[in-house]
């Protein structure tokens, strides 16, 4: 069986950055806590959790003056008012890409109506419409065009300007700002396309994968948006297409007379995951 690995499969620069750094900061420091889960990948967090990482779910768990790293999907304002008034030092891991959507929709909302096309209750999602203000919306789905615009409508602003949470999909963000562009047909509008370019071209190689593989195996945490957004493309084209975490989820019958498959991974996912399940899916034949 031939086994192909995608040249865009794994870690993006953002997830490698936060990675490395939450583990040189653990060498020297016995504890620290991790606000959310750091990437979207039990081994990883557990590999740094097994050397004093502790996740926590809320700020408010963290003792005044502890150690907290914000991790790459990054953080709303307020998190990082909070953390100061409790004197937290902040390791802050937040992705460039994702500064920079929190600046532009900060400067932007200024004289803009902000509207954030992606998932309402991400992290990165939540972050940047905690820079983008209350005069603001996360459009998901189709059906949220309607509520975005009555809110529009209750300012007195004339502009709108769209970016997109960074790991979704290209052609869903092309429907919805198209939508969106024509429901708020009076208002000037600007569409930003913040997806980031690791998001798009590992999209890309997918879906050309997954025409000439008999089976896709994308690798990815399971609450990995990403991930999730990989299995969709790939499922276009590819009738069997398996989303796994590990090694042990792969099942030897569901291969038998498998001549091709190929391996995607999502963006938390880390080299020596995909090796396992390279090796375990060669040792089938
Ligand atoms: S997917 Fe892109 S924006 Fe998100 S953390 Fe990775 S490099 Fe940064």
């Amino acid at each position: 069986m031939e086994v192909v690995i995608g040249k865009t499969a794994g870690f993006c620069a953002g997830v490698k950055n936060a990675v490395e750094i939450a583990k040189k900061e653990l060498i020297n420091n016995k504890k620290i806590y991790c606000l959310g889960e750091l990437v979207h990948n039990s081994q990883v967090v557990k590999e740094l959790e097994e050397n004093g990482m502790i996740t926590v779910n809320s700020i408010d768990e963290i003792p005044d003056g502890e150690k907290v790293l914000f991790r790459a999907h990054g953080e709303a304002k307020k998190v990082y008012e909070k953390a100061k008034n409790k004197k937290l030092e902040i390791i802050d891991l937040t992705c460039k890409k994702v500064v920079l959507i929190h600046d532009k929709v900060e400067k932007e909302s200024k004289d803009s109506f902000i509207i954030i096309i992606g998932k309402k209750n991400h992290p990165e999602t939540i972050g940047t419409k905690g820079f983008a203000g209350n005069n603001s919306y996360v459009v998901e789905t189709e059906d949220d065009i309607l509520t975005a615009y009555i809110n529009f409508k209750k300012t007195n602003l004339s502009k709108v300007y769209i970016v997109a949470q960074t790991t979704i999909s290209s052609n869903y963000f092309d429907l919805l700002s198209k939508k969106i562009e024509e429901k708020f047909i009076e208002a000037v509008t600007v569409i930003d396309k913040t997806i980031c370019i690791a998001t798009e071209l590992r999209q890309k190689e997918t879906m050309e994968m997954s025409k000439d593989f008999h089976i896709m195996v994308i690798i990815g945490g399971k609450n990995s948006s990403n991930t999730k957004e990989l299995v969709k493309v790939a499922e276009k084209n590819c009738e069997k297409v398996f989303c796994v975490e590990c090694s042990d989820e792969l099942n030897e019958k569901d291969f038998l007379n498998i001549e091709k498959v190929g391996i995607m991974a999502g963006a938390s996912t880390p080299n020596n995951s995909i090796k396992e399940i390279e090796n375990k899916l060669k040792n089938y034949n």
